[in-house]
């Protein structure tokens, strides 16, 4: 049976180059060899797709290329985004946080016993039965209106200079609503008001879940208590810092927010 193979080598996915299109790898084997175990990670255009952790130290490419001008690379998870079709890439972020959960679920975090696989996406204690899922970590993003100004930061944790929205990771034992209003009062003393949803967005860096609010400012002046994020301000559209790149949520909200004003 033909499948497409999403193999991931230290966090880059390997991409199969034809002429200047990139594409995954597609056969009833992998291209690459691996003792690991391969997992379901959904379907691709009516064909089957496979993920699989390629762990030696240089895993060297296939060298029967399949054809003229066809060749392998290991390419970012992130960089795919702008290189292949955005199902494969959705499926992609799928496979990577199913191998990131199979990473960190070899023993039972209860009793110690190496665990078993169970179902495409369980895993079973031997020993005490206990039954492990891979997690999803909820997390926030708040883009904040103030007349026709959103408010734009800069966080200690973004890889690149752009500014993006407050976001923060959901703790145990709070609503959305109130994460949104903790991680805004914590990261930038303001108080806010008319908290409403706008979407939501897997985010497989490693595996969390992206869920973007909106929100007007209802008081309180600018200041980044807690060091998380270094620098931002009120932004109109006419003088916008760096944005998010297009694959982010955040980014998507803002698009969205100058796409609705005249
Ligand atoms: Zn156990």
């Amino acid at each position: 049976m033909q499948n497409y193979w999403f193999l991931f080598h230290n966090g880059k996915l390997l991409l199969q180059k034809e002429e200047e299109k990139y594409t995954l790898p597609c056969g009833e084997n992998p291209p690459l060899v691996t003792a690991n175990p391969s997992f379901e990670a959904g379907e691709w255009g009516g064909i089957p797709c496979r993920t699989a952790e390629i762990d030696c130290e240089t895993p060297s490419l296939p060298d029967s290329s399949p054809g003229e001008g066809e060749q392998f690379q290991w390419i970012g998870l992130r960089d795919s985004y702008d290189l292949i079709p955005h199902a494969a890439y959705r499926i992609a972020g799928k496979a990577e946080e199913l191998l990131f959960w199979d990473r960190n679920t070899r023993f039972c975090p209860a009793c110690g016993t190496p665990t078993t696989p169970d179902t495409a996406i369980s895993k079973r204690c031997p020993k005490c039965g206990n039954i492990l899922f891979p997690h999803v970590a909820p997390a926030i993003l708040v883009l904040i209106h103030r007349g026709k100004e959103v408010l734009l930061v800069h966080a200690r944790t973004f890889h690149k200079p752009f500014h993006g929205l407050v976001a923060g990771f959901v703790e145990t034992g709070e609503t959305l609503e109130e994460c949104v209003r903790r991680e805004v009062r914590e990261e930038t003393t303001l108080e806010i008001e008319n908290i409403r949803y706008f979407g939501s967005q897997e985010w497989p860096y490693p595996s969390q879940l992206m869920i973007g609010f909106e929100a007007d400012y209802a008081g309180g002046t600018l200041r980044f208590a807690d060091h998380e994020l270094t620098e931002g301000g009120f932004f109109d559209r006419n003088r916008l810092p760096t944005l998010p790149q297009k694959l982010s949520l955040a980014r998507r909200m803002i698009d969205a927010w100058l796409e609705s004003q005249e």
